[in-house]
């Protein structure tokens, strides 16, 4: 059980010790190496996804990734970026599955934008499918429009496109994860206007004749983007594209009010897998001790589960966070009255001790 253990900036260093703390005090056989990456990869090596830290990640069984980004480093040429680090991962890696799921524990019910009784308790995952869609489509660039009332005047284009056997691996992956929760799965798409998702729900639907025991559900992506702010409590397994994802992931994680609270997965086809917080590096609040760790933490309990198969493991760590919310402790980002504020450190600590 390999892991490549990637900070990055920011905050990551500071909830990556406490991700690690927890995962030590399992006391499973993990082997953790530390690499350097994001702004950090470029201040060491002149790049943000240096040789050594990918050879590390391809090596490795999983990666535990903290965030990357920081002010200082916006000016430089877009390639050299912080950020290009997570889109090159993804590539190298093959990681074609995000998996987020927007839980929101009854203890910071309160913290949400939407009221209470819409939200508490909410336990959904979204699958985005990662590597294709409009966002990777070719051809794509601005050109002299062909034709129509604007023809001669340049025009922007992209390629919408998705192949058989992408759809297909991403089903999968939605289908299989539903038989470890609720077993329903919502399907989103836009197969009244869109060709190319008319030819995923036939093939969404072709791959669940494999799992007559999980509920399939289509939804247009309208309809699930008000259904998601309206009764976000009914869905389970929700998969979509990668732009619909994009946009309804970033929906959902907003619905439990704090982004300090969710961990994500991007998967490759053998469950490899790169596991990060939800949220970026925080540059406002780095070095100042304050950082919520619970996303990562919650983060790689996800690893040990689709990565390691060790769900007791997994299950271990969500208990321990729940058993911390309810003893009131809280980072300044989920803060109420009459809860008690405390640091990453002590959140971190207060993990460990509540896994005993
Ligand atoms: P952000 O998620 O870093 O921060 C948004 C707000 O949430 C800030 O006020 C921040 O203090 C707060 N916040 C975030 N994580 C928190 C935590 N764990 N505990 C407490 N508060 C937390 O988003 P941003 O400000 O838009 O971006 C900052 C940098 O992060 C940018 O350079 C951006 O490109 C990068 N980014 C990286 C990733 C990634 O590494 N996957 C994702 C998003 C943004």
């Amino acid at each position: 059980m390999k892991i490549a253990i990637l900070p990055g900036d920011g905050i990551g260093p500071e909830i990556m010790n406490e991700a690690v703390k927890v995962l030590e005090a399992l006391g499973e056989p993990f082997e953790m190496e530390t690499a350097q990456v994001g702004g950090a990869g470029y201040a060491a090596h002149g790049h943000p996804l240096p040789d050594s830290t990918l050879k590390l990640a391809n090596e490795a069984d999983a990666v535990l990734f903290g965030a990357v980004g920081d002010y200082q480093y916006d000016r430089l040429e877009r390639a050299l970026r912080p950020e290009q680090a997570i889109l090159g991962l993804r590539r190298e890696l093959g990681l074609f599955a995000n998996l987020r799921p927007a839980i929101l524990y009854p203890e910071l019910a309160g913290a949400s934008t939407l009221k209470p009784e819409v939200v508490s308790g909410l336990d959904i995952l979204i699958i985005r499918e990662l590597t294709g869609d409009i966002y990777f489509g070719k051809p794509r660039g601005v050109r002299e429009c062909p034709d129509g009332p604007f023809k001669g005047q340049r025009e922007g284009f992209d390629t919408m496109r998705y192949a058989e056997g992408e759809i297909r691996r991403i089903a999968h992956v939605a289908f299989q994860a539903a038989r470890k929760r609720d077993r329903r799965v919502t399907s989103v798409d836009k197969a009244n206007v869109l060709e190319t998702f008319q030819f995923w729900r036939d093939i969404v639907s072709d791959v669940h004749k494999e799992y007559a025991d999980v509920e399939l559900e289509h939804m247009y992506v309208d309809n699930a983007a008000m259904q998601l702010v309206r009764a976000p409590k009914k869905f389970d397994v929700l998969v979509t594209g990668n732009m619909f994802g994009d946009i309804l992931s970033d929906a959902a994680a907003m619905l439990t009010g704090s982004i300090g609270m969710l961990p994500s997965a991007s998967l490759d086809a053998n469950n490899k897998g790169l596991y990060e917080p939800s949220h970026g590096s925080a540059p406002d609040i780095a070095g100042k001790g304050v950082a919520n760790p619970l996303a990562t933490i919650l983060s790689a309990a996800m690893m040990l589960r689709f990565t390691f198969g060790r769900s007791e493991q997994a299950d271990r760590i969500e208990a321990a966070v729940k058993r911390v919310l309810a003893q009131g402790l809280r980072t300044p980002d989920i803060y109420e009255a009459g809860t008690s504020k405390v640091g990453t450190r002590e959140m971190g600590d207060a993990v460990v001790a509540a896994l005993q």
